[in-house]
């Protein structure tokens, strides 16, 4: 036997036993999100390099280190995307959705990152997002975040908390960015390296420490919320108004910054307890400024993106998602005769019933085998076929998961019968 191909580390398969929980949460979001008229884009894997550089920032994690960057044969540096929002705005630009418009958009799809590979952290995941363009005012960021409460609703899950910031304007922000300066440069000895190098490059990332022995340095800084600019403040106040009338809790967190260069104004994080040190499932905020820096015209923007690996992990670990469908039926049928005849019997019962998930035995082997594989199927029964039943234009009924005795069904009862067994178990 030849070696097997390893995997590469932190890029997962999704097997079969796992693929239902995954298609659950994906159909959930997208009826949530098409119920608020949010409507799918499909966007590319991969994209210029210079994309990703100009829009996240050159001095963030992922630019500096985690992108998947490579020449391709023409030699143009092209990068597997680490995130969707850029490509989002790179789309609109390109088909000019935004000009004069308004869209409320959403996808799905895996994203590259090459992070240390831990639960809930992978180099390949999934992320599911929501993009809105051309609205300035808070009721699209109240929307946004209403959207994504009843999508844990409708999964049933409880216990996720709203983190909320507001990081001001591109000025005021650059304002504060010079407090910061100020104050960490005063502290200059007790920065860890990965501080100092922040604050020559990018300060604000400093308050995205996740250094422990920082965190009391952090915990005194200047406060970015008390050094908002007036219309910032403004769309905050009434953006967390908005949130208090629809019942929807949260906590202001001033040291939420996101790792990304992009934001302004709103940011805002869902974050749980029971996943550990990747604690956050869907994160966004406004990024104004993006469109009009990607070479669009000024357009106002705001999105989320959520994590569908750690909710699958959620729901999966609160039992929340539906077990794996198996078939109705599997069809067993016994000598040649039979065999001939089972692919377009299960044909046409498929014509007559859609939606019936029916399995036909392949493979051949004795009477006792292709029991044990009808059963194996987690099939709710069995339709054996053999050279009676075909001469009498019946099957032999054999419920597998209940003591119900086994029916004679005569062919012509069968489709009504079948949907019967569906209706009953729930099963189509
Ligand atoms: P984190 O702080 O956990 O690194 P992030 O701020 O980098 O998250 P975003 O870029 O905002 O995350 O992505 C949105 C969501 O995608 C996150 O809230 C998280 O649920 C998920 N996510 C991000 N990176 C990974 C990863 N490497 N593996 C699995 N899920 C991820
Ligand atoms: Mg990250």
């Amino acid at each position: 036997m030849s070696q097997a191909v390893k995997p590469i580390r932190g890029i997962n398969d999704i097997l079969p036993d796992e693929t239902a929980a995954w298609q659950w949460l994906e159909d959930t979001a997208r009826d949530v999100l098409q119920s608020y008229g949010y409507e799918e884009i499909r966007l590319p894997l991969m994209e210029r390099t210079e994309l990703f550089a100009r829009s996240i920032g050159e001095v963030t994690d992922i630019v500096e280190k985690e992108m998947y960057t490579f020449d391709d044969r023409n030699g143009d540096s092209l990068s597997l995307r680490p995130e969707a929002t850029a490509s989002c705005v790179r789309a609109g630009i390109t088909h000019g959705l935004f000009h004069n418009q308004q869209q409320r958009l959403w996808y799905a799809g895996p994203m590259f990152r090459y992070e240390r590979p831990q639960k809930g952290r992978y180099r390949q995941f999934h992320q599911m997002g929501a993009e809105a363009f051309g609205f300035a005012g808070p009721d699209i960021d109240a929307e946004l975040i209403l959207v994504s409460a009843r999508l844990w609703k409708r999964l049933g899950l409880k216990g996720l908390e709203l983190e909320l910031n507001s990081l001001g304007s591109s000025e005021s922000r650059s304002r504060y960015r010079d407090l910061l300066v100020t104050y960490f440069n005063d502290r200059y000895q007790d920065l860890d390296e990965d501080s100092r190098r922040r604050l020559l490059q990018n300060p604000l990332r400093i308050l995205d420490s996740k250094n422990p022995e920082m965190a009391d340095l952090v915990a005194q800084a200047p406060v970015l919320t008390e050094h908002l600019d007036d219309e910032s403040a403004d769309h905050f106040a009434a953006l967390c108004a908005m949130l208090d009338a629809s019942g929807i809790a949260y906590k202001l967190n001033p040291r939420l910054v996101r790792g990304l260069d992009y934001y302004n104004r709103t940011v805002f994080e869902w974050v749980t307890d029971q996943l550990g040190a990747q604690s956050a499932v869907c994160s966004g905020g406004r990024y104004d400024g993006l469109v009009e820096q990607l070479g669009g015209r000024p357009t106002p923007a705001i999105g989320w993106a959520l994590g569908v690996e750690r909710l699958v992990e959620l729901v999966r670990g609160a039992s929340l998602a539906p077990d794996p469908a198996g078939p109705t039926a599997y069809i067993v049928p016994l000598g040649e005769a039979a065999e001939s005849r089972a692919q377009a019997l299960a044909e046409s019962l498929r014509d007559q019933l859609p939606g019936l998930r029916l399995r036909v035995h392949c493979g051949g082997g004795g009477m006792r085998a292709r029991m044990k594989r009808a059963d194996r199927s987690g099939a709710l029964c069995a339709l054996i076929i053999g050279d009676d039943e075909l001469a009498s234009s019946t099957v032999v009924l054999k419920h597998l998961r209940s003591q119900q005795d086994q029916e004679t069904v005569a062919l012509k009862d069968l489709q009504p019968r079948l949907a019967r067994i569906c209706s009953d178990t729930g099963a189509a």
